[in-house]
């Protein structure tokens, strides 16, 4: 025995002063539902105000860290895949069945490593940061290559695109029925060529920073819920605007998704600020 340990313990000693534990791999898994149920590309939404399809469901997010139980946020090292590069993952809920329309892979976790350690928190920002952002989906890499992501008219990505195909269509004020109910969440108000190398500034960058504080990754997941995503949508009809919500500040259509998002269509002051006339 003396001399099994003997030969261990140079080993553990070794360990010991090799400086940090190793990384330790890490996985946050995502669901999409509608309510409390899963939801699929080949049955109606449930739980909706109107019956309708899943006919894409795709985002992006970046800056992913774990907090630990001091609060500090460490981030997580993203593991290199089609899904996942330069901090940046794609989560795809679509697998081109039923009356879905994208491609048959699918993506629902994050995947890479943190120092070994305890993590109590989640944090992550929906959306792609500028620099990459505004770049050709011709020339990047995956995820950041899908046509289907892209935003050309904007000069950047589709953050979240999710759309619905509702029962009976949708009436529009043009007059002209609709098909589908996009929610397109992407920066609007942006300025700047890149293919002339300027820098894009937008007036609304319609990045939404997630902070879970209290979550755990083995035992947790996170959940996008349909349902309240659309409460106070009409999903039978479209306001004005884009079809839907294409992020536009001023379509009616968009406020009701923004809320439900945690983000303001429009600079709103803090409860605790008011502005009064003077005297
Ligand atoms: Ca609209």
């Amino acid at each position: 025995m003396r001399r099994i340990l003997a030969a261990i313990l140079p080993g553990l000693l070794l360990a010991n002063c090799a400086g940090p534990a190793a990384d330790q791999p890490v996985t946050i898994d995502f669901a999409l539902k509608s309510g409390t149920e899963d939801v699929t590309c080949t049955r109606p939404l449930p739980g909706l105000n109107k019956k309708a399809t899943l006919t894409d469901a795709r985002l992006y997010l970046h800056s992913v860290s774990l907090i630990d139980p001091a609060g500090r946020t460490v981030p997580v090292a993203l593991t290199p895949s089609s899904w996942q590069r330069d901090g940046i993952v794609l989560l795809d809920f679509e697998n081109a069945a039923g009356t879905c329309r994208g491609n048959p892979a699918t993506n629902t976790a994050i995947t890479g490593t943190v120092p070994a350690g305890r993590y109590t928190g989640l944090n992550f920002v929906i959306g792609v940061p500028a620099p990459l952002n505004h770049t050709s989906t011709n020339t990047e890499a995956t995820p950041l290559d899908l046509v289907a992501m892209g935003w050309s008219w904007q000069a950047g990505r589709k953050f979240i695109k999710i759309e619905v195909d509702p029962e009976g269509g949708i009436t529009r004020k043009t007059g002209k029925p609709g098909i589908s109910w996009n929610l397109h969440l992407g920066s609007t108000g942006c300025a700047g060529d890149p293919v002339k190398g300027e820098t894009i500034t937008c007036t609304s960058p319609n990045r939404v920073p997630v902070t879970l504080p209290v979550f755990d990754t083995n035992r947790q997941h996170v959940v996008i819920d349909l349902a309240r995503l659309f409460d106070g949508t009409d999903l039978g009809r479209d306001g004005g605007g884009a079809l839907g919500c294409m992020s536009g500040a001023d379509d009616p259509d968009c406020p009701a998704i923004f809320l439900q998002l945690g983000l303001s269509p429009v600079a709103t002051l803090p409860p605790a600020l008011r502005i009064e006339p003077k005297g």
